[in-house]
């Protein structure tokens, strides 16, 4: 069996460093803005949407408002829910968007607060505080998403639920940020390329590894 440090090491060398959380440097660097900002946005916006769709409200904010919490903070609800149509649930994601302003108010809230404090801030779950806490606040919190459950799943027989797969990860892969980061957007690339729902299992370089490979895929 894989080990995860192999599984990791095989992703990277496939696909290379991924970036994760892409953001837009230069935008924030001439509106002296915070990317952590655009981190904890699209962590928000993107519960339940592609992230496609998480560009096109980004991209709202930027052209019609500003990609910042301050911003969130100061625009009506109305307006937010328009900006941030294209993420879908927008209704929903502008209160949530709303709370969570309010609790990274500053910003700098992102390098100490625990994942239990964050957890009970209205529209914060699992998935989307450890993506804020891993990415805006640098700090060792593995994220797990459907693609993480799929993987695993698959190639492992790994069956649990979020704390147990987060647990099994952080036990098994470096204390290292860098790793943590990339080792969740790797995942996602492969479940987009070959681990789709549909699984693309031919093509896959961890064919001869995976307890689920289907040869004629
Ligand atoms: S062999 Fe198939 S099921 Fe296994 S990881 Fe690759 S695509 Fe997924």
């Amino acid at each position: 069996m894989l080990s995860l440090v192999q599984l990791y090491q095989l992703l990277l060398d496939f696909y290379g460093y991924q970036g994760w959380w892409p953001v837009d440097e230069g935008y924030h660097r001439a509106k002296g803005t915070d990317p952590r900002d655009e981190i904890i946005i699209g962590a928000v916006l993107t519960q339940n949407t592609a992230w496609r769709n998480v560009e096109k409200a980004l991209e709202n904010l930027k052209k019609y408002g500003e990609l910042s919490l301050e911003f969130i903070r100061q625009v009506s609800t109305k307006e937010l829910e328009e900006l941030i149509r294209p993420s879908g649930f927008y209704r929903l994601k502008a209160q949530r968007l709303k709370h969570v302003a309010e609790f990274f108010n500053p910003t700098d809230v992102v390098e100490k607060v625990s994942r239990e404090e964050l957890l009970k801030v209205k529209g914060i779950g699992k998935e989307t505080a450890d993506a804020i806490l891993l990415y805006a606040g640098g700090r060792l919190s593995f994220v797990i998403d459907t693609y993480t459950k799929r993987l695993f799943k698959r190639l492992y027989g790994l069956d649990g639920g979020y704390e147990d797969l987060k647990s099994y990860v952080e036990e098994n892969i470096p204390k290292d940020l860098t790793i943590y980061k990339e080792f969740h957007a790797l995942i996602d690339e492969h479940a987009k390329k070959y681990c789709k729902s549909t699984p693309r299992c031919g093509g896959c370089f961890l064919k001869n590894f995976c307890l689920s490979a289907v040869p004629s895929s």
